[in-house]
């Protein structure tokens, strides 16, 4: 049987059934659906209502374009200082207002950042890269033009691996990855501030000429949560490299996410650009929205515009931008003031005459590569035997890392005991407060003392919680005085836990008689007793040996 033109109507059985009155053709598609394609009388007819149930679900295909800025004290082309905070149009050179006349001299800096950036993601170094002028025109943008890498980027062929969590309790850990085209070096554009009132607009040039590394990611993720989690795990690489400090919020790392739908098998379908992203949790919210309406849009028999579109974070929606109305023509040209960018393997491969030390050397940065998160969770779970999913939290949190292995130096606990600790008391509170953990009113320090409290028996483990929320309320206090004031130390002395225990035996004559009886359960309801008497101070195990014994 001729399939349709999708393809989907492929028969796989035909029957035939007659009835008395009339005779009819039926067929079962590859879906499991009975269709009838002729009936006698009528002439052959093949009349599947094309319903979308019946095709493969669409799905979503998400690339992202990523400007990071380079955490350096001058900008790319200038010796102007980069700063977030300063005073409007305080950071400007007569180079990034582009006076006539004034000429780029390249920042190694940035380009060493560039460069180490690539080596994280195992990108391929190009020992040769070129800069390009890409037109248009802008108010907070003087020259008219943007200086970028259009031609031969400096790092190409890269890896980003991250990771997400599945599984209803979301404690199952699944890796993926997705390819880095590309890395290339390019200026930021200053800011326009509307001044809606006065209707102008005001132009402040401090963030133009900050050098940029633009990734640009394969379309291969499929969902918000996918880009969240890439994006998350980019901004701890990053920050761990020391090539951008990865606040969404600031603006130092931006996202445009490219979206489209499409059915697997199929070619890609139409893109859209979003941009106006300022957090990994608004990225996700506006890709899953923009999936979710392109798919409507198909499915009512719509098509889908190539266009750029804004997230508006109060409906959670995105909405067409003005903007970029039609293809831009950005007029790509050689930037003629500024060389080829080499850089070299080795420092025997720099030419002779020329100063290694003004030049970028891959292997100095190779060298310079510091622990990077996937290496740091693998080195908790081997060294202190943490679980895999805990790694995570312990190395996505920032600070959380160190302040754990501090604590684990100070204490001669079991490192899993200190897990404990830091992920439900330590995380517990500074999330209730929502404070970062270089915020904690607790330092490493104290909560490592009161550990040891416990550990050498001088407090029981319910009264160590007690004491870590006095001293959450309290930082200014040591752990010796909370215990003092409030009386906690553990009762340890045998001759004052036998008096306790006898007055409890004595109080409680009926469940004495029952535990006589052989019911041994109800010795439970006795420790509970001795506990609550002392407020949690003492030892189950040495109260049970007591009570057993006087019970006996
Ligand atoms: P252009 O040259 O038009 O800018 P690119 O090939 O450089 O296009 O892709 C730009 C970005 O768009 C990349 O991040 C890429 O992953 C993404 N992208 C390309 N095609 C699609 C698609 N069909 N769906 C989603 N993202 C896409
Ligand atoms: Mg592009």
């Amino acid at each position: 049987m001729a399939a349709s033109s999708s393809g989907y109507y492929k028969m796989l059985f035909s029957l035939r059934k007659y009835t008395n009155k009339s005779q009819s053709l039926y067929l079962i598609d590859t879906n499991f659906v009975i269709r009838t394609i002729w009936t006698s009388g009528s002439k052959y007819q093949l009349k599947p209502k094309v319903q979308t149930k019946s095709l493969p679900q669409m799905v979503g295909v998400v690339g992202l374009e990523i400007h990071a800025q380079i955490q350096s004290t001058s900008k790319l082309f200038s010796g102007s200082h980069v700063g977030f905070l300063a005073p409007p149009n305080s950071l400007v050179s007569h180079f990034d207002a582009s006076l006539p006349g004034t000429l780029p001299v390249l920042n190694r800096r940035c380009v060493e950042a560039a460069v180490l950036t690539g080596l994280a993601f195992n990108c391929t170094i190009n020992r040769k890269s070129l800069f390009d002028r890409k037109h248009y025109f802008y108010a907070d943008m003087p020259a008219g033009y943007q200086i970028t890498q259009q031609r031969l980027p400096i790092a190409v062929d890269g890896t980003l691996v991250y990771s997400l969590f599945e599984g209803r309790r979301k404690n199952q850990v699944v890796t993926k990855s997705v390819k880095i085209k590309q890395i290339q070096l390019e200026q930021d554009s200053g800011k326009s501030l509307h001044d809606n009132e006065q209707s102008q607009t005001l132009i402040d040039l401090n963030r133009a000429g900050v050098g940029l590394m633009e990734l640009v990611m394969e379309p291969e993720m499929c969902c918000g949560e996918e880009a969240a989690a890439a994006v998350r795990e980019l901004q701890l690489i990053l920050q761990a490299l020391g090539t951008c400090q990865g606040n969404m919020a600031e603006g130092q790392l931006r996202v445009d996410a490219n979206v489209s739908v499409h059915r697997p098998g199929e070619p890609m379908g139409v893109r859209t650009e979003v941009k106006n992203i300022n957090s990994v949790r608004h990225m996700a919210k506006a890709i899953d929205y923009e999936i979710q309406r392109q798919m409507e849009v198909l499915q009512s028999g719509g098509t889908v515009l190539n266009e750029t579109r804004a997230f508006d974070s109060k409906s959670g929606n995105t909405i067409p931008m003005r903007d970029k109305e039609g293809l831009q023509d950005y007029r790509f040209m050689p930037e003629p003031n500024l060389p080829p960018l080499f850089v070299y393997e080795s420092e025997a491969s720099v030419p002779a005459g020329v100063d290694s030390a003004q030049v970028v050397v891959i292997d100095r940065l190779s060298a310079q590569l510091p622990e990077l998160p996937s290496v740091r969770r693998t080195r908790l779970v081997e060294t202190y035997g943490v679980l895999r999913e805990h790694s995570f939290m312990l190395v996505n949190e920032d600070g959380l890392m160190d302040y754990f292995e501090s604590v684990v130096q100070m204490t001669k606990v079991e490192p899993r005991k200190v897990i404990g600790w830091v992920m439900n008391e330590l995380m517990g509170n500074l999330n209730l407060q929502n404070r970062k953990v270089s915020q904690s009113p607790i330092s490493p320090c104290a909560l490592a003392e009161l550990i040891n409290l416990v550990e050498s028996g001088h407090i029981s483990s319910s009264t160590a919680k007690q004491v870590f929320q006095e001293m959450w309320k309290a930082p200014e206090k040591t752990v010796g005085q909370i215990v003092k004031e409030q009386d906690l130390w553990m009762i340890n002395d045998k001759e004052e836990l036998r008096k306790i225990c006898q007055k409890i035996v004595d109080r409680h004559t009926e469940e004495v008689q029952i535990i006589r009886g052989g019911n041994k359960k109800v010795l439970n309801k006795l420790m509970g007793e001795v506990q609550r008497e002392t407020k949690g101070r003492t030892d189950p195990v040495q109260v049970k040996d007591i009570l057993e014994e006087m019970i006996s």
